[in-house]
């Protein structure tokens, strides 16, 4: 093994090309609104946008001229292949490509897509985790063209491919993949929503949706590293690994100058995204070394849940180009910050209001105050819902550490709003004109502010002016969970509201006894405190508050009576079907840590152990070499006993994360497996990393065998 360097090596800068001017480049790859009125005859196009617009339902004989222009458009700009891009259960996004072409009976070939490929596919896609409804029910699984998501073409390499969002659901109609329940949990938010409103006396607003602007953290690291680290090719994380001397303490990343390299990555990233569509926006240096941020425009969810996937793939696709590898895992790096994902989540209508931005009338803040209290009533009755919606294995290392907010999930809502609801509480049906200090329908709210000095950054779910910022998301997640999770708890509870103020009566009164009801009820899920502190913790369970520690038990509170209830009682997931996501999310835990076991295994056995084992020989032949030179070889004598300590614990600890993963492994039960692989496998692979980042310490760093954290947290 050669002198491995730890400083001098080159980065691959590319080279400054200059791009394109931005107005040229933006959405130039999507078939959006400007391409379809162009492209679309009139009657055509407007159909098509009653179904986006509104929820028409979508008319079937527009579907031929649609594709057909669809098709033009895309060969125009060099595609040979359709796809139907949908979001399976595994989180990630699938695409299986067809060519255009058609042959012909005289040996040539003409481009065909008419309608039916536009509408429905048979992907079939069998392989996909489907938690046993598809065995259950039908084999097959079928994609439905989601013409609420634009189509937009991809170039990979010297091919170009149209890439349609689609659906993904089996023969019956059951949801297989992230995005049905995402837009079923829509059309619940629309309703109820517009309920309230119509009670408020809005008789404009057509439809209410649900707006995200998802803020991505990634780390990035040299690719020579990732190529010498099976945990990070196999797993996306380090599973090993000594602290450097170094790590965040200085705070001189954070939002530091940013170097050429990222810079240049950075820059082709935007490109990228800007030609799909993705309005980035933001971009700067995370806490950790090495990790970044982007966050984009915010958006309907449902695109923003489309463009959050294209952002992942795009930051993974061009790390490669630049000779890194852009790392999603919520943890790559023991003992710097992880990384998650800031899901921001407001309500808008089709009329552009923000229905979370405070008023600037007392009416319009008497609305503005329902919807804030429908979105703490929701999250204080089904917060566990929304620590479930989170439960992947990477969070386990992030939520509840000192750096992310905690598993409890609770309400910053910044001084002035929480005296309100305070005063609200005060205040009830029958007396609150005596008593609360805010009359709905008279007083008028102070205005929020909304800079950066009230701001609670330990927060699980802030409110940040005129919105909410769910930060609990894990980075490599799609956020389409957490949010179909949020619009649907926010729904129940606008339903719970607008019966209230629905029928006769005075509005001001209702309203007034509706928000003192929910301020007493459920004030007790604000909190404005420090979420990283331990006092928080206990308050929380005064509070009554869950606090779920792990993706496990999450992903049991999921079935939960009143979640399931929740659920169907909108439409939005059957109990069949959320038992089979809950399945699948099991499923993926057993592997995750199984993988990450197998690969700890692999790299302490064929790895570490030799490592130490020849330098402890080397040491040996050192002792002995001393001994006859006549001199002292006490010290080396003391490295080498240390060394073959922790050898001897480092042997013993393969053996028993062996046994515990064989042990997992047989467990027939899921949930039971599961929960092995948390309470007896982990524990396993933390006894054994131990020994060897202590190992780490002692080898000689010229035989040390994988990149050290210095190397790939500073190199970049
Ligand atoms: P921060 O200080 O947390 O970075 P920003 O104001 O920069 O906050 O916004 C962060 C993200 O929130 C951006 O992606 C932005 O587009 C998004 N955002 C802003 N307004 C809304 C909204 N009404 N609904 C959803 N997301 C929003
Ligand atoms: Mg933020």
């Amino acid at each position: 093994m050669g002198k491995r360097k730890i400083a001098g090596r080159r980065a691959k800068t590319k080279g400054t090309k200059t791009p394109p001017p931005i107005a040229e480049i933006v959405g130039c790859n999507v078939f959006n609104d400007a391409v379809m009125r162009e492209r679309l005859p009139a009657a055509v196009y407007k159909t098509l946008r009653r179904t986006i617009d509104e929820g028409a339902e979508l008319d079937r004989s527009i579907a031929d001229v649609v594709a057909g222009a669809m098709k033009e458009w895309a060969i125009e700009k060099g595609a040979t292949h359709f796809t139907h891009w949908f979001q399976p259960m595994t989180g990630v996004t699938a695409e299986k490509h067809d060519s255009f072409i058609s042959p012909t009976a005289d040996g040539r070939a003409v481009m065909e897509f008419g309608g039916k490929e536009l509408i429905k596919g048979e992907p079939d896609a069998s392989s996909f985790p489907s938690g046993g409804l598809r065995a259950t029910f039908e084999a097959r699984g079928y994609t439905a063209w989601d013409c609420t998501s634009p189509a937009f073409v991809r170039a990979l390499g010297g091919s170009v491919t149209l890439c349609i969002p689609t659906v993904f659901c089996s023969y019956t109609g059951l949801a297989l993949d992230k995005k049905t329940p995402l837009l079923r949990s829509l059309e619940a938010l629309n309703k109820h929503a517009l309920r309230v409103l119509r009670a408020f006396g809005d008789k404009k607003t057509k439809r209410v949706y649900a707006t995200a602007g998802p803020e991505q953290e990634y780390f990035l690291v040299d690719r020579s590293f990732y190529e010498g680290r099976l945990d990070l090719m196999m797993a996306g994380r380090t599973l090993f690994g000594a602290p450097p001397p170094k790590g965040q303490e200085m705070e001189d990343h954070y939002f530091g100058s940013i170097k050429e390299r990222v810079a240049d990555f950075m820059g082709e990233v935007n490109t990228e995204l800007w030609k799909l569509g993705v309005s980035a926006k933001t971009q700067h240096n995370e806490v950790a070394p090495g990790q970044f941020e982007i966050a984009p425009v915010f958006s309907h969810v449902n695109i923003a849940t489309d463009h959050n996937q294209l952002t992942m793939d795009v930051l993974r696709k061009v790390a490669v180009r630049h000779g890194l590898e852009c790392l999603l895992h919520e943890k790559p790096y023991a003992g710097v910050n992880g990384s998650g994902k800031h899901n921001n989540w407001s309500l808008a209508t089709d009329g552009g209001q923000n229905l979370l931005e405070p008023g600037r009338t007392p009416h319009d803040n008497a609305q503005f105050l329902v919807f804030l209290s429908a979105v703490l009533f929701a999250v204080d009755k089904y917060g566990k819902l929304l620590r479930a919606s989170v439960s992947v294995p990477g969070n386990d290392h992030r939520l509840g550490a000192n750096e992310a907010p905690p598993a409890i999930v609770s309400v910053f809502l910044g001084e002035q709003l929480t005296e309100i609801v305070r005063q609200l509480a005060a205040g009830d049906a029958a007396s609150s004109k005596q008593h609360a200090d805010i009359k709905i329908g008279v007083s008028t709210l102070p205005p929020l502010p909304k800079d950066v000095a009230d701001r609670n950054r330990t927060s699980s779910f802030a409110f940040t002016g005129n919105k909410f910022e769910f930060r609990m998301v894990g980075s490599s997640m799609s956020v389409a969970g957490p949010n179909f999770a949020l619009n649907t708890m926010v729904a129940d509870a606008l339903a719970r509201i607008a019966e209230e103020l629905e029928g006769a009566g005075d509005l001001n009164s209702k309203v007034q006894a509706a928000l003192s009801r929910i301020a007493r009820e459920h004030g007790r899920i604000v909190f404005n405190g420090n979420n990283y502190s331990r006092e928080w913790v206990e308050e929380a369970r005064r509070r009554g508050l869950p606090n779920i520690r792990s993706a496990v038990e999450g992903i049991e509170a999921m079935m939960d009576p009143e979640i399931v209830e929740l659920f169907e009682r909108h439409g939005v997931l059957s109990r069949v079907e959320l038992e089979a996501r809950c399945e699948v999310m099991l499923e993926t835990y057993c592997k995750t840590i199984n993988i990450e076991a197998l690969t700890m295994i692999q790299m302490a056995g064929r790895q570490i152990l030799p490592a130490a084992a020849e330098f402890a020989g080397r040491t040996a032949d050192g002792v002995n070499a001393v001994k006859a030179a006549g001199a002292d070889p006490a010290a080396q004598a003391r490295l080498l006993g240390k060394l073959c300590g922790l050898i001897g614990s480092l042997e013993a600890n393969i053996t028993r994360l062996e046994e515990a993963h064989a042990a997992a492994a047989a467990v027939a039960d899921l949930r039971a497996r599961a929960e092995n692989c948390r309470d007896r496998v982990v524990p396993a692979m933390a006894a054994l990393r131990e020994d060897a980042d202590r190992l780490e310490e002692v080898v000689d760093a010229d035989l040390w065998p994988v990149p050290t954290y210095a190397e790939m947290l500073f190199l970049i």
